[in-house]
């Protein structure tokens, strides 16, 4: 029966189910490890390797798990890493996993700090009574009930801008010049309508939500001008960078330049190591999307959808660092993208049920996409190595809730009829944000 198991999941491609599959009892040694090493090539074939070459960098043996720095050194056997197979419990245990590599990234001189924490599989509230999600919605307006008690969330609004400079600077602004219909189209107003505004805007809804209900909330971007772990915007920090470049009689880059060349990948670490030092069970990465064949965004478009982002789909070269290979070792050896694929499957079912807004379909025209991610065999759920999705330990759903140049969607969007943190956005955040806690609850089975 197992073998008939076996081959069956070797043939079909990777699902929640068989992650959540028995590892076989009373089974000698060598049956064992020829499971794991099945099991895990599986996994890595589907969910890790977005190219052939990965493989380049791993092999997955009858004894366990080598990571090599080269394809010159995997044919040569020198291996840099070897967990074997009867090491494996003790590797996925959270705090063993979490020394090893402070231990392992000393290679290349890089600071601690980033991984420090590394939180699994949570289910707490497995014996507790669920309440229905009116009821949870009730408990918020009247909190007499902490059901979020112990839990901690990380919540990550996407991008940076709150302004119109910055936003264009970044291009995550939708500007289209639409019939008015409020004049019934007789004349025509131009959108304004920016992701990162939304996205903090969902987010300060969603802690505000979560924090009544007991958890322990974390915004990696504290207001909605400010960039992420400062109380600055980023013209700010551009201006003081140009400034301290001036009195020291140097050249310095344009905004647009800083912000690629410098300011981009020193917010996403930042972001990283406050998501990591806060320790969450879960991690929340708050996106909205454009049509990926709607090129400009000159006009709209009729398809809507949301879709979801877990870590893997890792290509060769992005494994050029001791680093790297550990967090494709740590994410094919830990429960994490499994679990992530969970919570993402119930965020989008409630985006379905709440939003109204329906799951990417598994046959779509987001071509452009592909290139980059790889399907996890839940709908709307793909595998993407984005620095979020690899860098950030524990259970994550990186989220892009709907088109934002859909027709129907940008006429929402555009209604600026919510005050929050000072700044006038679309109240379909707070429906974005209901939808968000509705797949949490039901992740955590408080629901
Ligand atoms: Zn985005």
């Amino acid at each position: 029966m197992l073998a008939f198991k076996l081959i069956f999941c070797f043939l079909f491609s990777w699902s929640i189910s068989m992650a959540q599959n028995n590892v076989p009892k009373n089974t000698s040694n060598d049956s064992l490890n020829a499971f794991y090493k099945n099991f895990y090539q599986i996994k890595f074939n589907t969910l890790l390797r977005k190219e052939a070459s990965v493989s380049n960098f791993i092999s997955i043996e009858t004894q366990g798990i080598k990571i090599f720095s080269s394809l010159k050194n995997k044919k040569s056997n020198k291996y840099e890493f070897f967990m074997a197979w009867n090491e494996l419990k003790t590797y996925q245990n959270k705090n063993y996993l979490k020394n090893y590599f402070q231990k392992y990234i000393k290679q290349e001189k890089e600071e601690d700090s980033l991984f420090v924490n590394f939180s699994t599989n949570i289910q707490k509230n497995d014996k507790k009574q669920p309440i229905d999600f009116k009821s949870l919605l009730d408990i918020i307006k009247n909190p007499n009930t902490k059901p979020l008690l112990d839990y901690r969330i990380a919540i990550d609004p996407g991008h940076v801008s709150a302004d119109t400079t910055t936003a264009r600077i970044e291009g995550r602004i939708v500007e289209i010049r639409l019939p008015n219909p409020a004049n019934n189209g007789l004349d025509s107003i131009k959108t304004e309508i920016m992701e990162s505004s939304m996205a903090w805007a969902t987010a300060k809804v969603m802690k505000d939500s979560l924090e009544k209900l007991g958890a322990k909330v974390l915004l990696t971007r504290e207001g909605i001008r400010y960039v992420a772990g400062e109380n600055r915007t980023y013209l700010e920090i551009y201006e003081e960078y140009k400034n301290e470049r001036k009195r020291q009689k140097k050249p310095f880059l344009s905004r647009k330049k800083y912000f690629y060349d410098v300011f981009l990948r020193q917010d996403l670490e930042k972001r990283a190591n406050i998501i990591n030092d806060f320790n969450p069970d879960i991690t929340i990465i708050i996106h909205f999307n454009v049509e990926a064949n709607n090129l400009g965004w000159k006009k709209t478009v009729k398809n809507n959808f949301a879709l979801a982002l877990v870590g893997g789909a890792f290509t060769a070269s992005s494994l050029n660092s001791p680093k790297a290979r550990f967090q494709l070792f740590r994410l094919l050896i830990s429960d994490e993208i499994e679990n992530s694929i969970l919570l993402s499957q119930k965020v989008l079912a409630a985006h379905e049920t709440i939003l109204k807004v329906p799951t990417l379909p598994i046959k779509h025209t987001q071509k452009p996409l592909e290139k980059t991610w790889l399907y996890t065999g839940t709908q709307g759920v793909y595998a993407r190595n984005l620095f979020l999705t690899k860098e950030v330990f524990g259970v994550l759903c990186y989220g892009e809730s709907l088109l934002q140049d859909n027709e129907k969607e940008i006429l929402m969007l555009n209604k600026k009829d919510f005050l929050v943190d000072g700044v006038l956005v679309s109240s379909r955040t707070k429906t974005v944000a209901n939808a968000y806690l509705k797949g949490i609850f039901e992740y955590l089975k408080i629901y």
